[in-house]
């Protein structure tokens, strides 16, 4: 992509006929290419075949629709995909694809690194390099989605906004992504297979991510404020008090049924009997709608913290206090492409 070529994957039709306005192009003619990138994903403005000549020929002189160059790509034993995507500045992220039985999962990042610096996390100790642009958010759904036309397999059922960096740091530009990827005009994606997930920034953006009514998934990690500290430093900002009101007012403008917690089980640090019944005593005195995520650690070089054996346990202990909970399968671990171990930085 030339420098002075704009990706134009992630703009609204609005904004695309400004842009072409703006270029000399008409919104007759930012009508016709928008269908051409979403619906029929074209990769190349030559294939237009309804949009003029003169016109296919000079938008590459503007715009760019082409994909971002993909630099490696691993296969787990399990299926699971993980791909390192370039875009035109240098900069990488990785995104990954899960396959399931019956659903077809990618994982999308939204942050070249990520500020927030949870403890356990990889890509946490990655410097912040900045925020994806909508574009090149939509562009890791464009790249799968090519992936299955490619290879006639199934189409891909659900997004998670899990991979590198926090969502709601970058809210504007995640907002244009999902207005497109939930118009049913568009991409068409149902509210209910869109999963956000956050560290828990109650800045508002929680409140505004409400009216997509996406499912929602915030990081929870520890019942006391001393541990989700020690875990997680954003807790010395919002602490779970104000985490836990915003989800519950999330759940009331969203009309989502539940927000999932994530936990993540950690030998000797939070997978205690007490910590299940401390977690189980936060979420029932709240009375919160909720269902449980325990997560088992996946390893990286590097990390202070070892995984858990105690997950069964901790299941049952909640179940039995009448929490929803669930242990969620890891999937690509051994190409690290598993929760918390995505990262794009060259070493
Ligand atoms: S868990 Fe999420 S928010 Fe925390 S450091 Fe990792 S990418 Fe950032």
């Amino acid at each position: 992509m030339m420098p002075s070529q704009e990706l134009i994957l992630g703009l609204s039709l609005e904004e695309l006929k400004l842009k072409f306005l703006k270029n000399g192009f008409t919104s007759l003619d930012a009508k016709r290419v928008f269908p051409w990138i979403h619906m029929k994903l074209a990769k190349s403005f030559d294939v237009m075949s309804d949009v003029p000549k003169c016109v296919r020929e000079t938008l590459p002189d503007f715009f760019s629709i082409v994909r971002p160059e993909c630099k490696t790509k691993q296969k787990s034993l399990d299926g699971t995909q993980k791909v390192l995507l370039e875009f035109s500045d240098g900069e990488c992220v990785e995104t990954v694809f899960i396959p399931d039985e019956k659903r077809n999962t990618i994982c999308i990042s939204t942050q070249i690194g990520c500020i927030i610096g949870c403890k356990f996390c990889h890509t946490g100790t990655q410097k912040f390099s900045r925020n994806l642009t909508s574009s090149e958010i939509m562009s890791q759904m464009f790249f799968w989605k090519d992936i299955q036309n490619e290879s006639n397999g199934s189409s891909i059922t659900n997004i998670v906004f899990m991979g590198m960096g926090e969502p709601l740091l970058n809210s504007k530009n995640l907002f244009n992504a999902l207005n497109l990827l939930l118009d049913e005009k568009i991409h068409n994606f149902s509210r209910n297979k869109i999963t956000v997930s956050t560290s828990g920034i109650v800045n508002g953006s929680i409140e505004k991510l409400a009216k997509f009514g996406v499912k929602l998934a915030i990081s929870l990690h520890a019942s006391s404020d001393e541990k989700r500290a020690f875990l997680m430093p954003i807790n010395k900002k919002y602490n779970i008090s104000n985490v836990l009101n915003a989800a519950r007012k999330y759940l009331y403008f969203s009309n989502v049924d539940y927000v999932t917690f994530e936990y993540l089980l950690l030998s000797g640090v939070n997978d205690s009997d007490n910590d299940a019944i401390e977690l189980a005593y936060l979420l029932k005195n709240f009375g919160i709608q909720c269902k449980v995520n325990l997560i088992l650690f996946n390893d990286w070089f590097g990390t202070e913290f070892r995984a858990s054996s105690k997950g069964h346990t901790f299941l049952r202990i909640l179940l039995s206090k009448g929490i929803r909970t669930i242990i969620r399968k890891s999937r690509g671990d051994d190409i690290f492409a598993a929760c918390g171990q995505l990262k794009s930085e060259r070493q």
